[in-house]
């Protein structure tokens, strides 16, 4: 038995760090870097399509790496997808499906936050020895015991709200003025960075300020002999539209004012990705290092994004608001030149990440996606009987979208359900429900089956949100998934 144990532990200890020739441990667990925009459209890279933005820094490592056509994220907008990423659930299973609005200490939201009984992906891994670092937006709750020091992060640079202004001169002079005014309820976009609870000095553009942070993290982790794992979030492309004129003046052909602005924007993310690149090379830490980049919601069309050739915008259960464009990255492991096209859901990022760094999970931890990596590897299917869904409450309604291999069924506000082929007809234009009403019917019956263990939602976005949830009017299941009139409603003959 002795024996067996020993062996047992010695294979776990070579897993997880090489001994070389001179008898040194080495590290070979990967990093992990991801790298979230922000309401960043699925034509809004070089990679995946744009032909006006140009992002040469992200189009090299997707090239050198995975590409994936089908992923999904877990919710439309920011905050909800975000609680996804971080708890590996859908926000409804954990009462997060809406957004924390504002972060000023006078506002009821001050208390609201994902709860602390969910344990995030970066607990899992600081507990397994890595390094982990949150920088840009967090939008997860601004109490202190939902700070990203509190969830998992070793270090935290960044702001707390939902969104921020990107110019330190100017949103710094406002934030002040406000304070001297003795304005209690200053908006969240304005207040100053923060460094672990402390305020800090920014001056960059904080999209620049952002891939600076990054680099310094590869740096410190590099020192450290740990290995990171650093989660990158710009607030880039969200609104408000502010960029440096030294970008702008690289759109010059761009008419539209907006997307202009907005091009210049996730040029300034793809600079950014670039100098970080260039950090893991003098570390020697880009062969070993997974590299994820993705958008946490689809780009919304109404701020000079694209989502061609998907319908829809952000906050839509159609393809356009929660379909985003996704690589991995990883010399080590991933070959060049993939393409990945079975769907996959940001959900997938968390189991995904714990066994690529060998951390035990809580006891009783649940997890809606799946480990991807050796079907990403062996380009086999993860989600073969399984659903990849959407929900977004509306007043008084629901939208959602459901996708299982090939097919997709939606629905938009009091629209019927459509049925897409959603392979063939990646632009949801061709209804084909009338046609198949048993799948239809059974891809609607199994949808429902998926709200029977949500639970209520812990915040709402609104005052006529809250009451239509306290009055009954919400969350309305009934009217959302009725079936048999649809089918036969002149719409889908
Ligand atoms: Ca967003």
């Amino acid at each position: 038995m002795a024996i067996h144990f020993n062996h047992f532990k010695l294979f776990l200890y070579a897993s997880v760090l090489a001994v070389t020739t001179t008898g040194i441990a080495q590290e070979t667990r990967p990093n992990i870097l991801v790298v979230l925009c922000d309401d960043l459209g699925y034509a809004d890279v070089g990679f995946n399509g744009s032909t006006d933005i140009i992002t040469p820094e992200l189009d090299k490592l997707a090239q050198n790496g995975s590409i994936f056509t089908s992923a999904y994220v877990a919710h439309p907008f920011c905050g909800p997808s975000r609680s996804a990423i971080m708890t590996g659930r859908y926000p409804h299973l954990t009462g997060t499906a809406y957004n924390l609005f504002h972060n000023s200490s006078q506002n009821d939201d001050d208390n609201m936050g994902i709860p602390v009984e969910e344990t995030y992906m970066a607990k899992v891994l600081q507990k397994a020895g890595y390094y982990t670092s949150a920088i840009g937006k967090w939008h997860l709750g601004s109490a202190p015991k939902f700070h990203p020091n509190k969830r998992g992060f070793d270090n935290f640079y960044g702001f707390l709200g939902g969104g921020h202004d990107y110019f330190p001169h100017e949103y710094n002079k406002t934030y002040d003025a406000q304070m001297q005014s003795g304005n209690k309820n200053i908006r969240d976009y304005v207040f100053p960075m923060e460094h672990n609870g402390k305020p800090a000095n920014e001056t960059e553009y904080i999209t620049d300020g952002f891939s600076r942070e990054a680099s310094n993290d590869i740096k410190i982790a590099a020192k450290k002999k740990q290995p990171f794992f650093i989660y990158l979030a710009y607030n880039a492309p969200h609104v408000p539209l502010q960029a440096k004129a030294e970008d702008i003046a690289k759109f010059a052909n761009i008419k539209d004012k907006d997307r202009r602005t907005y091009a210049a924007m996730v040029y300034a993310v793809d600079r950014g990705v670039g100098k970080i690149v260039e950090t893991l090379k003098e570390t020697n830490q880009l062969d070993n290092t997974l590299i994820v980049f993705l958008s946490d919601n689809g780009g919304n069309f109404d701020h000079g994004a694209n989502n061609y050739p998907l319908k829809g915008t952000k906050g839509d259960t159609w393809e356009g608001g929660y379909r985003v464009p996704m690589f991995f990255h990883w010399p080590k492991k991933i070959k060049k030149q993939q393409r990945f096209d079975f769907p996959v859901s940001s959900l997938d990022l968390y189991p995904t990440f714990s066994e690529l760094a060998e951390a035990k999970l809580p006891e009783g931890k649940k997890l809606d996606g799946k480990n991807i990596m050796d079907d990403v590897l062996q380009n086999t299917e993860p989600y073969k009987d399984d659903f990849i869904y959407s929900l977004r409450y509306r007043e008084g309604y629901n939208d959602v979208g459901a996708r299982l291999g090939d097919w997709k069924i939606t629905r938009m506000g009091n629209e019927p359900w459509s049925l897409h082929n959603i392979t063939k007809d990646i632009g949801e234009k061709k209804n084909l429900a009338g046609r198949y009403p048993e799948r239809l019917k059974e891809m609607i019956a199994r949808t429902e089956e998926w709200t029977k263990s949500f639970v209520k939602p812990l915040w709402y976005y609104s005052v006529k949100d809250k009451e239509l949830w306290e009055s009954g009017q919400m969350p309305n299941y009934e009217a959302t998934f009725e079936v048999d009139k649809l089918v036969d409603s002149p719409y889908h003959k």
